[in-house]
């Protein structure tokens, strides 16, 4: 893995098994994320975003999934890795989840306090040895860096919210509160799971704003999964396009946003309100991973589909040095 990589995702597949047969979640996905950097992960629903994110915290249905690939952090394939080490170490420690919606993330009988010291009890402060005893001192000590974060996340009167319930904040305090949860370790990635999409739109904004200074401030790199191309344009660095489970596209978020050429990130920009005065959507649906459409996936949908669209898949096909790379046969002259 190269040096400046924190993450590396190398043909990724994921496949459920239904009751219809089956179903390819994903397909060979590749995506690196560099340290420091924000990485959207773009497509509607369906087109295995949030699979994706479970596949690197490990928390696929046991049982129901093959998996293959490699997912490598820090030099180590997560995939092979003892789940011990993995619950202890990674998930919730050097990996930080913001899940989609705080009002269900929330266990509503416990004090807020109760539920974000019991992440450090468990993974332990940054710096602090693994055979602790869990003393007076250390849960004070633990009840401190609490206190702090809630202050960088901007919780008011942060000393006094350890002992309030989840119900006495609003959605976006409740945002608040599990982004100082995601940073409680100083992680090196946050996986971001829609995080603004159950909050109204001026909270919205903070907690982008927030999530942003929060990314700077401890130098941490951030996969970001959204549909909803505003928030890639005003967060992330890179985006990855992705459809019924593959990658379609990706590339540095201004070259996407403003020359996008897989048609269907053209279509998906187009969708976004400020893109157009007119509602505008995308004919037809993501298709069932049990069946997906022969070649492109996308053909179906594709107003410039030609004949051998339906043959066979077109390969990821790179630009200059690191730019746009795209999996379209309309792009074929692109040097590999
Ligand atoms: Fe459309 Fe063909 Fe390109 Fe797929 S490969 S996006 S069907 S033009």
């Amino acid at each position: 893995m190269r040096d400046d990589l924190v993450l590396s995702v190398r043909d990724l597949s994921v496949t459920v098994h239904s009751d219809d047969g089956p179903a390819k979640i994903l397909d060979h996905v590749n995506l690196e994320l560099r340290r420091g950097e924000i990485m959207g992960v773009a497509g509607e629903s369906g087109c295995g975003k949030s699979t994706l994110i479970r596949s690197i915290l490990g928390i696929l249905p046991h049982g129901a999934h093959s998996v293959t690939g490699e997912i490598q952090f820090c030099g180590e394939n997560l995939l092979s890795m003892p789940q011990r080490r993995l619950e202890r170490e990674i998930r919730g420690a050097a990996i930080g989840f913001i899940p989609q919606d705080p009002y269900l993330a929330l266990n509503p009988v416990f004090t807020v306090g109760d539920q974000l010291l019991e992440i450090l009890r468990w993974h332990g402060m940054p710096g602090e040895s693994s055979d602790r005893r869990y003393t007076r001192s250390v849960r004070a000590r633990h009840r401190e860096r609490i206190i702090e974060l809630l202050d960088a996340v901007q919780v008011p009167d942060a000393r006094n919210a350890l002992d309030r319930y989840p119900h006495e904040f609003s959605g976006g305090q409740r945002q608040r509160l599990l982004i100082a949860g995601a940073i409680a370790c100083q992680p090196q990635i946050i996986l971001a799971d829609e995080p603004t999409t159950a909050l109204d739109v001026t909270t919205q904004l903070q907690i982008l704003k927030l999530l942003k200074e929060l990314a700077a401030r401890f130098d941490v790199s951030m996969l970001l999964v959204t549909h909803d191309f505003g928030v890639i344009g005003q967060l992330s660095d890179r985006v990855t396009i992705m459809y019924a489970g593959q990658t379609a596209e990706y590339g540095p978020t201004g070259e996407i946003i403003n020359d996008p050429r897989h048609p269907y990130t053209q279509m998906l920009i187009r969708c976004h309100p400020d893109r157009s005065d007119e509602l505008i959507g995308i004919p037809g649906q993501v298709p069932v991973p049990v069946s997906p459409p022969s070649g492109c996936r996308f053909h179906p949908r594709c107003p410039a589909a030609l004949d051998i669209c339906s043959a066979a898949r077109p390969p990821l096909l790179y630009g200059e040095a690191d730019r746009q790379a795209v999996a379209c046969v309309l792009y074929s002259e692109i040097v590999s």
